[in-house]
């Protein structure tokens, strides 16, 4: 862990000039304010003021000034900014200007639920593996409809146009001390996936959020768009945030089961059933937009149905392969849409919950849930997603578990502002219904 001192010394060797000051809002969008290197001291100290009225979710005009406090953990360098009077970034803490806590900042609400998991002695891994799309620009540079190839899961050139982009973002990232695991074409023309190493969910979330703002840069300096748009394209692929997860403790993986065994421990089960227990009401948050909810259809690889299983993709959670110290859960519904650090701070705290009160996870469902009936649904006792955000903030108002962990002022901004995006969703008249009534009747 570096020191204020050492970050100083190092801004004055390496020629910094400016550094950003970057937070993130509750509705997950990055922002940042930079400052320059003589800013800093002052900044590490006592924080930089600024203007939290503009923030989605933040604060109301009359009290509006607060504090971006930098977590000195989080410096790097932004590798495409220029070399010479370099530009570098902290992620920031969000204080009131009396220096008190922010309790709108959506990255103390995961810190809150990370010492609640430390006081239990564990730590919670956390490994996103996000999909993106790239599509081309026109010649004012702005995103068009039309994807940047049409190649499919895991082709490769001439058909996979998108090498050079992935490659670019990778070698961005290593610089900025991810580790890389994987990278490929995706299902969808255009889209693609990136791997980074698991780490505790708090640096998860931060890696999370440099990611997009990578891929967002690195695309658009090779004449492309990147988005997170969780179902850009009808009938095609959308893009998820999967989350593989452990819990350990004292450096022990305790979702391992153990003795070479390819089952999951009791530990994960009750952890697991915690997430199914509560994932309807974490649904508005970790699927946030009018969009996500296109992406839960079946036939796409998307979860559909609240059911769990062993390898079979279809369900909401998957125990992957990878045993004893790998052992992990899958859960397959988030997209990358979503404000990380709200999503895995309800996560851990439903996983939390399960194992306090033991929860009891159903039987696996290992049979293609896409293909169930209805009737079926209810002879197995299998419930679906909410289908679409309306029923999703309802089912988020129905579990008080929800409001607890994302305490009453994130709590009642997010309602809010998803009820308003549901609502000039719904009083729009589509292209669809022009399609579909305009000669019918
Ligand atoms: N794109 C799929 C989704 O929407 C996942 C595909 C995969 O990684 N197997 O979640
Ligand atoms: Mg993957
Ligand atoms: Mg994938
Ligand atoms: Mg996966």
């Amino acid at each position: 862990m570096a020191s204020k001192n050492d970050i100083l010394k190092f801004i004055e060797q390496n020629d910094v000039k400016f550094v950003r000051l970057q937070f993130t809002d509750i509705l997950g969008r990055l922002k940042n304010i930079a400052i320059t290197e003589r800013q800093v001291e002052r900044a590490l100290e006592e924080g930089i003021i600024f203007d939290a009225s503009a923030i989605a979710g933040f604060s109301e005009v009359e009290s509006s000034d607060m504090l971006l406090l930098p977590d000195i953990n989080t410096f790097t360098i932004i590798p495409w900014r220029p070399q010479h009077g370099k530009v570098a970034r902290f992620i920031c803490d969000i204080k009131n200007y009396d220096g008190t806590q922010f309790i709108g900042d959506p990255r103390y609400v995961l810190k809150k639920s990370v010492e609640k998991a430390e006081k239990l002695g564990y730590t919670f891994n956390v490994g996103p593996e996000c999909e993106f799309f790239l599509f081309h620009t026109d010649s004012e540079g702005r995103p068009t409809a039309k994807t940047h190839d049409y190649a499919s899961y895991c082709d490769l050139a001439p058909m996979d146009l998108g090498e050079n982009c992935r490659r670019e973002i990778c070698m961005v990232l290593e610089e900025m001390g991810f580790e890389i695991e994987a990278l490929h074409h995706e299902n969808a023309a255009g889209q693609h996936e990136i791997d980074f190493k698991y780490s505790d969910v708090l640096t998860a979330a931060d890696r999370i959020m440099t990611f997009r703002m990578v891929v967002k840069t690195i695309a658009q300096r090779n004449g492309l768009h990147a988005t997170f748009m969780p179902k850009p394209i009808f009938n095609a692929f959308g893009s998820g945030m999967h989350i593989n997860m452990s819990l350990s403790k004292e450096g022990k993986n305790l979702f391992n089961a153990g003795n070479g065994s390819m089952d999951i421990s009791d530990v994960a089960k009750m952890f697991g059933a915690g997430i199914l227990n509560h994932i309807n009401g974490i649904t508005a948050v970790a699927n946030p937009l009018v969009n996500s909810y296109k992406r839960f259809v079946p036939g796409f690889e998307a979860p559909v149905h609240i059911a769990w299983s062993h390898m079979n993709r279809s369900p909401l959670l998957r125990v992957p392969a990878p045993k004893g110290e790998a052992t992990r859960l899958e859960l397959r519904s988030p997209d990358s849409s979503c404000n990380p650090y709200l999503t895995l701070a309800l996560v851990l705290e439903a996983g939390l919950d399960g194992l306090q009160k033991e929860m009891q996870i159903p039987l696996p469902v290992d049979i293609n849930t896409y293909s169930l009936t209805a009737e079926k649904e209810k002879e197995l006792g299998i419930q679906r997603l909410p289908s679409n955000l309306l029923l999703a903030i309802e089912e988020m108002k129905k579990d008080p578990y929800i409001k607890e962990v994302l305490g009453e002022h994130i709590y009642s901004k997010y309602i809010a502002a998803k009820e308003a995006e549901w609502a000039a969703y719904n009083n729009y008249v589509h292209q669809w219904e022009i399609d579909n009534y305009l000669t019918a009747f």
